[in-house]
């Protein structure tokens, strides 16, 4: 692989930034602005910073807790596709490259279209249930996990008011889990904690919540009684910002793979098989909510041609 040592693969970084942060709509979204807040905020590419941090910090052997979970019933039945797909390929990605050995976490519904996609990339990880509502259980799973790194992909968090919100300004909190006692626990312990989230209401975007933040960059208002945004306020100690979550997860991959010299990244056979399995075990767009082979309303061949570009980056 090309571009070794750490020049490399910060223009490595530079480049998948850039393609996970492809525009969905011509004027460009509320992704890139927040992606361009958090680059402000963080200094360098966001794909690279994850990607390097996990390598400082994962070593053979050791637990990785990955989460994920947006989206409820009725129109989401079992999740979303974006998220899944993003999670496996990630934990694949950790054990082949680092050695770690993944546990995957989400609400129960979900876990269908997850092992259905961690299937297809052949990933040995574990999958842990987790409960909705106040019930939160954070502290104890890491007491028992002892992970050296936490990293969600597309997980719904909470605002300042403690209420969950779906990027309709609808309150879900009801039918999510709770996880901020996952990231409070993960900081009490020094617990290195990675976010991707597109829209703002995912776990990570509390790093952005503080001074440097314009107000207009606060994605939109809910429509509950808390008033509140929907910004989620759970910070993580490095937050990836992409058009998709999924990408996010495959751009730190891209990283990962200059990193460790290895080939990580998935196929876009993959992905078509990977996405394929999701749906067929229930998940649905989460955009569309259709039960289609599309992520957040774009076709499957537009995930594949950023799988392809991502694989291509030298
Ligand atoms: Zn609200």
């Amino acid at each position: 692989m090309k571009g070794s040592g750490s020049t490399g693969a910060l223009r490595i970084g530079e480049a998948a930034d850039q393609v996970c942060l492809f525009p969905r709509e011509v004027q460009g979204g509320i992704e890139q602005r927040l992606y361009r807040a958090a680059r402000r905020l963080q200094k360098a590419p966001l794909t690279w910073l994850a990607a390097s941090r996990l390598t400082e910090v994962v070593r053979s052997g050791d637990a990785v807790v990955l989460l994920t979970g947006a989206g409820a019933p009725p129109e989401l039945p079992a999740g979303e596709t974006d998220g899944p797909l993003g999670i496996a390929v990630l934990g694949r990605a950790l054990q082949l490259g680092l050695g770690a050995r993944p546990v995957v976490i989400s609400e129960e519904r979900n876990l269908g279209p997850i092992r259905a996609a961690l299937e297809v990339t052949r990933a040995a990880c574990s999958l842990l249930p987790i409960p909705c509502g106040r019930e939160d259980p954070g502290y104890r799973l890491l007491e028992e996990l002892r992970p050296t790194a936490l990293i969600s992909v597309e997980k719904l968090g909470p605002n300042p008011k403690g209420v969950i919100h779906d990027t309709r300004g609808r309150d879900v909190s009801a039918s999510h889990a709770s996880v901020r006692g996952l990231f409070d626990s993960a900081r009490d312990r020094g617990v290195l904690t990675v976010a991707v989230g597109d829209r703002g209401n995912e776990v990570g975007f509390g790093l952005l919540g503080g001074p440097h933040v314009r107000p207009r960059l606060r994605p939109g208002r809910c429509r509950c009684p808390c008033r509140g945004s929907i910004a989620c306020d759970i910070r993580a100690d490095v937050l990836v910002v992409s058009s998709i979550s999924n990408w996010g997860a495959y751009g730190v991959v891209t990283c990962l793979q200059t990193l460790t010299d290895r080939r990580l990244l998935h196929t876009p056979e993959d992905e078509a098989a990977m996405l394929e399995a999701a749906v067929n075990a229930g998940a649905r767009d989460g955009v569309t909510h259709t039960a289609t082979f599309t992520v957040d309303g774009a076709d499957l061949t537009v995930q594949q041609a950023v799988v392809t570009l991502l694989g291509n980056i030298q």
